[in-house]
């Protein structure tokens, strides 16, 4: 079934519990957790506990889903105190995607340049 949980995903191993993650945040849809390799400061990605292989076939499935986890990017922002973000979707390997479970990278605590690399 769409959004199931897959067996080799990673982030889906996170959001069960069985991988550990520093999590700083977790709804009923969504887990909020440090990047393993912070980018800045403030480095936490977001991401729905059901499985879609990126933001676009999130929200195309589960749109208040898609809702929650840009919700929890601003409160991921109000509780590190960063005034000013980025929210970044890599979608597709040649955007640098590695994860194919959506997820949704908050950053700050820096200056960020515009346009990014
Ligand atoms: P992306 O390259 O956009 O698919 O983002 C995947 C992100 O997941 C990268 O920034 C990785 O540093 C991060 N990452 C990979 N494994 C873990 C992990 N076990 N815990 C936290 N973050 C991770
Ligand atoms: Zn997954």
């Amino acid at each position: 079934m769409p959004g199931e949980p897959q067996d080799d995903c990673l982030f889906c191993k996170i959001a069960a519990g069985h991988i550990p993650a520093t999590i700083v945040r977790e709804t009923d849809t969504t887990v909020a957790f440090r990047d393993i390799n912070p980018q800045a400061p403030t480095h936490v990605l977001v991401i729905p506990k059901v499985h879609y292989e990126n933001a676009a076939a999130l929200a195309a499935a589960e749109p208040a889903v898609a809702a929650d986890v840009l919700r929890e990017a601003q409160s991921v922002a109000d509780d590190e105190k960063v005034e000013s973000y980025r929210i970044v979707f890599n979608t597709g390997s040649g955007a640098g995607q590695t994860v194919w479970h959506a997820h949704a990278h908050i950053l700050g605590g820096r200056g960020l340049e515009w346009p990014p690399g």
